[in-house]
Order: structure tokens, then C-alpha cells, then sequence
């Protein structure tokens, strides 16, 4: 079937390598949707049921049930196809957008992460080593209730933004994460029109193991938005919902979401993380989770550009300060400090050309960027001016980082 598909949107299909596959019922018998089947020959799978939850994949016992491929989103491979098959076909070279992992994610999802990651030039994948992420598990017909643990402010007291620490617990339900997933939050109440408001999506702050390891809770950096992009004012629905939130008040969640901002698993990855405000979210969560693994001496360097308007106006800078320059190396970036001259994160990655270009260049470092959106534009020239400096290409450099799923991007 698949002729070449050019300009086209993508979708990300979960397949069964039929070559591996050793016909034993597990993954039929996990599937929580029903959407594994088989005949006398294959084992195949749904595409308009799949949800991605991959609770499949852990019990395969060969792996044969961990692949996919990207696909026009008319084209995907149908169950008489999959029968058919004696080998997976292989991944056809396709130019397009990667609109969703599945059929099955909500539409608001799935449009709200296209928007989130448009910067990074093309379809992700997930670094090599990450863990397999659980998606799509709450939907928004089907929302799990969460309980308020903790609310605390971030900011400064006299910081003109008002960015929240949020706790959640889910108590004996479970909600698996992985570091750079995120979830959405479904406000109470409807809009001007009755209509229900739609869920917002927030990063998840705290690693896998939990905001407090061994418990079943979660940790999220909400904003409050007080004013559009434009810095007219406007009280945001869901922001507002999230930062007045009370202990023991209790949220309707949905997801996780997000398959391929993972940070990878493999002893040696190194890390550059490149945020602003609350973009930190996701870098919180992947520094916490080597913090707390710190005695492992997994390697690996870890750096981070944190821009705001000034100390005050970011989050978790006491936290990031004690940290040591051997464990990671913190470089902020302040805008609006009186008497001194405005800094952008692009203007800390300029400083460091040397080291940056070498991150670029690892095939070990994974570089992520997070935050407002507009950031990557600074970001990027930063990249581009860089290595133009080491006589490399950025525009020929980038969709290397990208197939090496090294390179990832999350604005809005
Ligand atoms: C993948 C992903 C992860 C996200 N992670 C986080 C996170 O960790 N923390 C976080 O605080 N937000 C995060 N967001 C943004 C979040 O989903 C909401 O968009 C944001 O909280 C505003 O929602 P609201 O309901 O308060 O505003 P709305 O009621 O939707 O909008 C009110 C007005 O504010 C404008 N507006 C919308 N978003 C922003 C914004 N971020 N800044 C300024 N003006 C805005 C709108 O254009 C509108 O005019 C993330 C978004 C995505 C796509």
C-alpha cells in the first residue's frame, strides 16, 4: 500500500513485528481497550483502538510487540495488511507532520502537542534508552480524580509572575510517569457557551518515582496567567483554577501524555536543558530523578539555561543554587535586573560556544527546550551561530539531532 506521502500529516502506528513474534497471547490478554487481536498467523493491532497506554509492552516477552512506524494518517496499515505480513515493512522516508502516536488521543491533545512542538522542525522519537511511557490512561470521558497535597508559590512575593508548586496525589489509583510527560487538567464549570471547558496541559515537575519517592503523587509548576500574549488583561481559566487550589481540594486529571520528550535511561547521557519560567517543569523532573540516583555515578553531564526577568521570577532558584557544579551545571539568564544588562538564554549558550558545540556534536547528549513560545527562535539562531562558528551546518545538523531523537521541543 504505502506509496510515498509527501506533505501530508503523519501518524505514529504501534505494530507487531511478525518475525519475533512467538503467538503468546500476552499482549491480547493485557490490553486494556481491546485492541489486540490475531488469526491463525499474526498477532495485529487496531490502529483505531490503540491508545498507546503500552501497558503491552513491559510483558512481551521478545519485544516483538515494541515497534511502529510513521504513516500518512490515510494510510495506515490495515488489519489485512498485518496478516499478511511474514516481516514489518520498513519505515517508508516520509516529509510531513507528525500530528499524533494515535488514533486515539483527544483531539484537543493531539492539536495542543502539535502546536507545543512544531519548533523542533519534524516528528520526534524517543532517545533509545528511555523507558516506555504510559499515555492516555484518563481521558477526558474518563478522568481520574486527584487530591490537592500541596500549593505553594514559587515566585517571589514581590515577583510580578505567580507561578504555583502544585502536589497531587492519586492515592491507590495508579498514574505512571516518566520525566517530560505531561497531563491535562480539566477546569470545573463551562464557557460562554455552556460547553464544558476543555483540559489544559501542564508538565509533570516531579520524577518517576514521585514529587515524595515511594508515593503516588506528582508535582506541577502552574502560572498563573493574568494577561493574553498581547499583556492585555485576561484571567486564565485553568491557571487560575490550578494556582487557587486549597489541600484536600480534588482535580479531575487526564493522560499522561507525551511519548517522546523522555530523557534517556543509558549510563553516560548527558543532558542540556534549555527553559524558561515554566519551562522548568520537565528539567525539574529529569534533575531530580539524576539527584536522587546521584550515588549510581551514572555520568553523563547535565546542564542547564534558565532565563527569566530576574531571581525572583523564578522558579525553584534556591533549590538549583545549592546543586553542585559537579552534578550539573546551572547558568541563568536574568532580563530584568536594574543595573545590569538584559541576558537571554541564547546569550548563555553563546557564551558557552565551546561546550555547546561539543553537547551538540555527543551522540550521548539529548538536548531539550521548554517554555514560552517564541524561546526557540533565540535558541536557534544561538545553535545556528554556533556552529557556523565551528564550520558545521545547523540546518544540516538539526534533522541529524532530530532521527537521533536528540532533540526536543516544548513551547506554548
Ligand atoms: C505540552 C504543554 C505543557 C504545558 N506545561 C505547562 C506548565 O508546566 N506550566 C504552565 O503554567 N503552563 C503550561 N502549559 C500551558 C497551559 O496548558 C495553559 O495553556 C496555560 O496555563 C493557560 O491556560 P489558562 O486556562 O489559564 O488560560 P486560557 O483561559 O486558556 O487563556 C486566557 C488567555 O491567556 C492567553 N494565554 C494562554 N496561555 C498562556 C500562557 N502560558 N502565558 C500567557 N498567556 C497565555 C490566551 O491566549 C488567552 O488569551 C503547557 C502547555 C502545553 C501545550
Amino acid at each position: 500500500m504505502n506509496a510515498p506521502t509527501e506533505n501530508a500529516e503523519l501518524v505514529r502506528q504501534h505494530l507487531i513485528d511478525p518475525e519475533i513474534c512467538i503467538r503468546c497471547n500476552t499482549c491480547e490478554e493485557m490490553c486494556p481497550v481491546d485492541a489486540i487481536t490475531h488469526d491463525s498467523r499474526n498477532y495485529v493491532i487496531k490502529f483505531d483502538v490503540c491508545n498507546w497506554c503500552n501497558a503491552c509492552i513491559g510483558p512481551c516477552p521478545t519485544g516483538a510487540i515494541d515497534n511502529s512506524r510513521n504513516v500518512g494518517k490515510n494510510k495506515v496499515y490495515s488489519l489485512e495488511e498485518q496478516y499478511s505480513w511474514d516481516s514489518l515493512p520498513a519505515q517508508e522516508a516520509l516529509s510531513g507532520t507528525l500530528t499524533a502516536t494515535t488514533a486515539a488521543l483527544p483531539e484537543t491533545v493531539v492539536s495542543i502537542t502539535a502546536t507545543a512542538q512544531a519548533g523542533q522542525g519534524g516528528p520526534a522519537l524517543a532517545p533509545w534508552s528511555a523507558a516506555h511511557p504510559y499515555v492516555n490512561l484518563y481521558t477526558p470521558a474518563n478522568p481520574v480524580t486527584a487530591t490537592v497535597t500541596g500549593n505553594y508559590r514559587l515566585t517571589a512575593d514581590n515577583a510580578s509572575s505567580d507561578i504555583h508548586h502544585i502536589v497531587l496525589d492519586f492515592g491507590s489509583v495508579p498514574f505512571p510517569v516518566l520525566e517530560g510527560q505531561s497531563l491535562g487538567i480539566i477546569p470545573p464549570g463551562a464557557d460562554a457557551n455552556g460547553k464544558p471547558h476543555l483540559l489544559r496541559m501542564y508538565s509533570i515537575a516531579s520524577p518517576r518515582e514521585g514529587e515524595r519517592a515511594g508515593h503516588n503523587n506528582i508535582a506541577l509548576t502552574v502560572k498563573r496567567v493574568v494577561e493574553d500574549h498581547e499583556g492585555k488583561p485576561a484571567k486564565g481559566i485553568a491557571s487560575n483554577y490550578v494556582c487557587d487550589l486549597k489541600k484536600g481540594d480534588r482535580v479531575q486529571v487526564t493522560g499522561p501524555y507525551g511519548s517522546t520528550y523522555l530523557m534517556p535511561n543509558h549510563p553516560g547521557s548527558s543532558l542540556m536543558m534549555i527553559c524558561t519560567g515554566t519551562g522548568s517543569a520537565p528539567m525539574r523532573a529529569m534533575t531530580e530523578r539524576r539527584r536522587r540516583r546521584m550515588e549510581q555515578k551514572e555520568g553523563g553531564e547535565l546542564v542547564l539555561f534558565f532565563g527569566a526577568r530576574s531571581p525572583e521570577e523564578l522558579p525553584y532558584f534556591g533549590p538549583l543554587t545549592k546543586l553542585s557544579k559537579d552534578f550539573i551545571d546551572v547558568n541563568f539568564a536574568f532580563s530584568r535586573v536594574a543595573d545590569q544588562p538584559k541576558k537571554y538564554v541564547q546569550d548563555l549558550i553563546r557564551d558557552q560556544a565551546d561546550k555547546v558545540f561539543k553537547m551538540l556534536k555527543d551522540d550521548n547528549c539529548y538536548i531539550y527546550i521548554c517554555g514560552l513560545k517564541g524561546m526557540e527562535t533565540g535558541v536557534l539562531e544561538a545553535f545556528r551561530d554556533i556552529c557556523r562558528q565551528h564550520g558545521e551546518d545547523w540546518d544540516k545538523l538539526q534533522p541529524q539531532l532530530l532521527s537521533k531523537a536528540r532533540f526536543h521541543v516544548e513551547t506554548y
